[in-house]
């Protein structure tokens, strides 16, 4: 048995969403995850936004035209009266709850927010559900909410899941296939949470995870994991296959196609990741697994909203303890740190969330001179770069021979070598990367 997880493009239309149901009746008895339709969630945080500014016109205005998408979606994927009365039912009960919290009185909590998020994820499901019985596909809903649950630290309670899980599945065993919610989950006080944006990735791996299923795949709208980033480069090509730590650095580093958390479940439980594509299913996507080391540099990415703090101390100079304050203080504004390069007078490190920053310059000040660098990216080149591997690095240098790099990173893993430049310069870098490490290799 197998996990596919399809993302909101893969059921953004009626059309898409009869593709996706086509392309898993033919595929066996597997469990899939489905996504919100493309831009659900984002206009759900928009409503949310409205609520917590106590503006409720405005957002009934956007539900209202969700509501409209909803009813013209329903209208043209089903066919049957009972269908299309199945599914009505359904997106009712969702827009229902949403509007449930539209009242003047009453404090809108993150708590709340959550529980409107989840909705996206539920008419998503429920509308592939309604198509497949129309299709004559005995689809068992497998409920999110009833098995997906994090701790206290906020990670998947794996035992938990995969005892509800096992259960869950047992209760049905005529099924043709089993479809269930990315995202959503409860918390470990049972309340509706999440697992962050993009997280239905993270979904998939730990359903695959916890059961011990043959694949993990990431079905989307792109023929798996390109060497650079297609938003911004052109003529990149799909990798065929990553070792799980590439794919981590790659996904941690930028890569959108897959979520930072979805490495790991599948890496613990050695189960194999394939990204694949939905608009082309015979293509032969990208795999991620335990492959051994090819002297090869794979891909490419890039991270934004980089700052980068560096502290200057002339009592570093033959001193213990600097660094362990100087890491003391982002842990406790938990603040974790991406980058570090050190020399014998001072460090630099990098964060990507600045919520707490100005505290952390106050702290850091008592133990050196602070100056800090907004609106950076980090450049990430991964493949295989142990470093008896020779000549990798000095290419990517050379490859941003021309562009300012304010800091470097290799060593840190057999995996990658990580470049700070200015957002400015994030196009052309990437393009340059590109150029130097996959075209005109010698
Ligand atoms: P989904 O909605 O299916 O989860 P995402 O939008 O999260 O899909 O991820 C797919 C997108 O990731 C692609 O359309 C592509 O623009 C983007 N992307 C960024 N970097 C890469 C890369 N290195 N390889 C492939 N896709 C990438
Ligand atoms: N629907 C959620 C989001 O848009 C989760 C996901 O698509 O993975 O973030
Ligand atoms: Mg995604």
């Amino acid at each position: 048995m197998n996990v596919l997880k399809f993302g909101g493009t893969s059921v953004g239309s009626p059309e898409r969403i009869r593709h996706v149901g086509r392309l898993v009746s033919d595929r066996g008895k597997n469990i899939v995850v489905l996504s919100a339709m493309s831009g659900t969630t984002n206009t759900l945080v928009e409503i949310s936004e409205y609520l917590y500014k106590n503006n409720i016109p405005g957002a009934q205005e956007t539900l209202n035209a969700l509501e409209a998408k909803y009813d013209a979606v329903v209208t043209e994927l089903l066919e049957t009266p009972r269908g299309r009365a199945l599914a009505k039912n359904a997106v009712d009960r969702s827009f229902a709850i949403i509007r449930s919290f539209f009242s003047d009185d009453a404090t809108f909590t993150a708590e709340d927010e959550k529980e409107i998020l989840a909705q996206g994820e539920l008419i998503s499901t429920n509308l592939m559900h309604v198509h497949l019985g129309e299709r004559g596909i005995n689809s068992v809903l497998l409920p999110a909410l009833d098995y997906m649950r994090t701790l206290e630290s906020g990670e998947p309670d794996m035992a938990f899941i995969r005892s509800k899980l096992r259960l869950l599945l047992e209760l049905e065993p005529e099924a043709d296939l089993y479809i269930t919610q990315g995202y959503i989950c409860r918390n470990s006080e049972g309340r509706i949470d999440n697992l962050q944006r993009g997280g239905s990735d993270y979904t998939a791996s730990i359903i695959g995870a916890v059961l011990d299923l043959d694949e993990i795949q990431i079905w989307t709208d792109i023929d798996g994991m390109h060497n650079n980033d297609p938003r911004f480069v052109d003529d990149t090509r799909p990798v065929s296959s990553l070792h799980f730590e590439e794919a981590a650095e790659l996904a941690y580093f930028g890569a959108k196609i897959l979520h930072p958390t979805c490495v790991l479940p599948a890496k613990l439980h050695n189960i194999p990741v394939r990204l694949l594509n939905t608009l082309d299913p015979e293509a032969k996507g990208t795999v991620i697994c335990n492959t051994p080391p090819d002297r090869t540099i794979k891909a490419v990415a890039a991270k934004d909203n980089i700052t980068a703090i560096k502290i200057k101390s002339g009592r570093m100079l033959l001193a213990y303890g600097f660094l362990h304050k100087v890491f003391e203080t982002f842990e406790n504004h938990r603040t974790s740190i991406d980058m570090i390069a050190t020399s014998e007078v001072g460090v630099t490190v990098t964060i990507d969330n600045d919520a707490r920053l100005d505290a952390i310059i106050d702290e850091l000040k008592h133990f050196g001179t602070v100056t800090v660098d907004r609106d950076m990216v980090i450049l990430c080149v991964v493949g295989d770069l142990e470093w008896h591997n020779l000549g990798f690095e000095a290419m990517a240098v050379e490859a941003l021979k021309d562009i300012p790099v304010r800091m470097i990173s290799y060593g840190g893993s057999n995996y990658n070598i990580s470049m700070l430049v200015r957002a400015e310069d994030k196009v052309r870098a990437l393009r340059q990367l590109s150029e130097k490490l996959f075209n005109n290799r010698q």
